[in-house]
């Protein structure tokens, strides 16, 4: 890829997504889940009142365990990265988007684009057509929090890639 390319690679939300990793948060069975892992602990102080809410929550959510998935009350919204459609196309094909040039010239390729032959399962939604909206209000307290905290660590994890990728971005 050229510079520019690259450029126009790093800075696509579907790139940044990607990088990011997998969302905390999954749906399944109809339901949204969230994990939680002990180590959690480690990275709570018991000094602090907010965290030790936190504590509470987790421990009483593990139960011994060194994991725990936790179905929360939910709704669903269709994906914002692929309005609905679970794929899309894969943003090294066309993140800096492309110009009439590019499908007119080559007819192949433009058949093989509009076809689904670049489309890869949606880095957002992971080709589930729709993402998980928690239902707060239903949540008891130490659960929302708990829930907050991983919202907090899904956001940093794409904050992250997003530094990554701009610093790739810029050819580091
Ligand atoms: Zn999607």
């Amino acid at each position: 890829m050229s510079r520019m390319d690259d450029y126009n690679y790093f800075n696509d939300s579907r790139t940044i997504a990607g990088m990011a990793g997998p969302s905390r948060f999954r749906v399944a069975g109809g339901g949204v889940t969230v994990k939680f892992e002990a180590d959690l602990l480690d990275c709570l102080d018991e000094d602090d009142a907010k965290d030790r809410v936190l504590i509470a929550a987790l421990v009483k959510a593990l139960d011994g365990k060194d994991e725990v998935t936790l179905t929360l009350p939910s709704k669903f919204e269709v994906c914002g990265e692929c309005q609905g459609k679970g794929s899309h196309v894969n943003p090294s094909i066309d993140a800096g988007g492309l110009t009439r040039e590019d499908l007119y010239e080559d007819p192949d390729f433009a058949e093989a684009y509009f076809g689904g032959v670049y489309d890869v399962t949606c880095y957002t939604c992971g080709g589930e057509r729709v993402t998980p909206e928690v239902d707060r209000k239903a949540l008891p307290a130490g659960v929302l929090a708990l829930v907050e905290l991983a919202e907090e660590q899904d956001r940093d994890s794409y904050e992250f890639a997003r530094e990554c990728a701009a610093e790739r971005a810029m050819g580091a």
